[in-house]
């Protein structure tokens, strides 16, 4: 008979019952290592034993010194659980005791050295390690026990990053979040609108092949900044080449931008898609939808408002924020 009863420690996703809200309990990530509590850095050439075995590499050659290492998070919040009887798993489920948190939870591990911003890594390097991301998205969109994906960076303590040594995070779960599920509601013309009004009022950034940068009209925080396709593309596991170098290339000039504007800043980022192909069935997805990155600078701290409202104050227009990173 299988056993449906996780061991005490494992993740379980449970569900604010006002808010509709997922919360991942993920006890053994209390045992997360920090910095000054190390050692040595586990993401340094060198010290892979510290770390999983990787399950994609750059370059793919395992003769070749590595760039960029994907591996599985040490300290996951969500479990890759085999599946229970081959089925599906209780994705939907909600109750009081929550469900067990199914999904990938990886660590991306962007250069062999020890640097602590994505400008130290030279641009070939990270268009590499984009393109390795890529693949591990695409490989949890073929899935059938995953429905989503992000992928999701911490840049600095203030933006939630444990480790300095430069890294991003990607997530495939068995559900999709709240968030992203509202945002699927959004006017089919919606995403052109967004780029044409930000034309319009001179707050598009930098542009990088069929890619454009630019401040949304509400930012959250000064100098926040959207990249996203010219044409409706709902998934970025699906973006050519040439794109995801764009891609590259236009969160490397971001960043840059907005570290002369405001040197040392932390910042987040996440990339949003639609959900993957075979759940997408169920949910529909607007045409001309487009999946999206959306760096948000840490510049002022989340306070009550924020979190009683899920509204925010920023003390920067969207067009004074779009004129520090354009450079005037
Ligand atoms: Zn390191
Ligand atoms: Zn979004």
């Amino acid at each position: 008979m299988p056993r449906h009863d996780a061991p005490d420690r494992s993740s379980r996703r449970h569900e604010d019952p006002l808010s509709g809200r997922a919360v991942f309990v993920a006890p053994r990530r209390a045992d997360r290592p920090h910095d000054e509590a190390l050692q040595a850095c586990p993401f340094c050439a060198g010290n892979e034993h510290l770390t999983p075995h990787e399950v994609l590499r750059s370059p793919a050659d395992p003769a070749a010194p590595w760039m960029t290492r994907i591996i599985p998070n040490k300290y996951p919040f969500a479990e890759d659980l085999p599946p229970i009887g081959g089925g599906r798993r209780e994705g939907g489920a909600t109750h009081e005791a929550g469900v067990p948190a199914h999904g990938v939870h990886d660590v991306i591990i962007e250069s062999p050295r020890h640097e602590t911003s994505i400008l130290s890594i030279d641009p070939s390097s990270w268009r590499a390690s984009w393109g390795l991301t890529q693949d591990r998205l695409a490989a949890c969109a073929g899935r059938r026990d995953l429905v989503w994906g992000l992928i999701f960076k911490n840049s600095g303590t203030s933006a939630g990053a444990s480790l300095e040594h430069v890294h991003s995070q990607l997530v495939a779960l068995d559900f999709l979040p709240p968030l992203v599920a509202a945002s699927l509601s959004a006017a089919a013309d919606l995403f052109a609108r967004l780029i044409r009004q930000a034309e319009r009022d001179r707050r598009v950034v930098a542009t990088a092949g069929s890619l454009v940068a630019f401040v949304p009209p509400a930012p959250r925080q000064p100098m926040e900044t959207w990249i996203m396709p010219r044409q409706p593309a709902p998934w970025f596991h699906a973006a050519g080449r040439e794109e995801v170098e764009a891609l590259a290339d236009l969160t490397r000039e971001v960043v840059a931008r907005l570290d002369e504007a405001s040197p040392g800043a932390d910042y987040n980022w996440w990339l949003h898609q639609a959900p993957f192909a075979h759940a997408s069935q169920a949910r529909a997805v607007p045409e001309g939808w487009r999946w999206h990155l959306e760096i948000v600078p840490r510049i002022t701290a989340l306070a009550g408002f924020e979190l009683g409202t899920g509204c925010h104050v920023s003390v920067a227009t969207a067009e004074e924020s779009a004129r520090r990173l354009r450079r005037g």
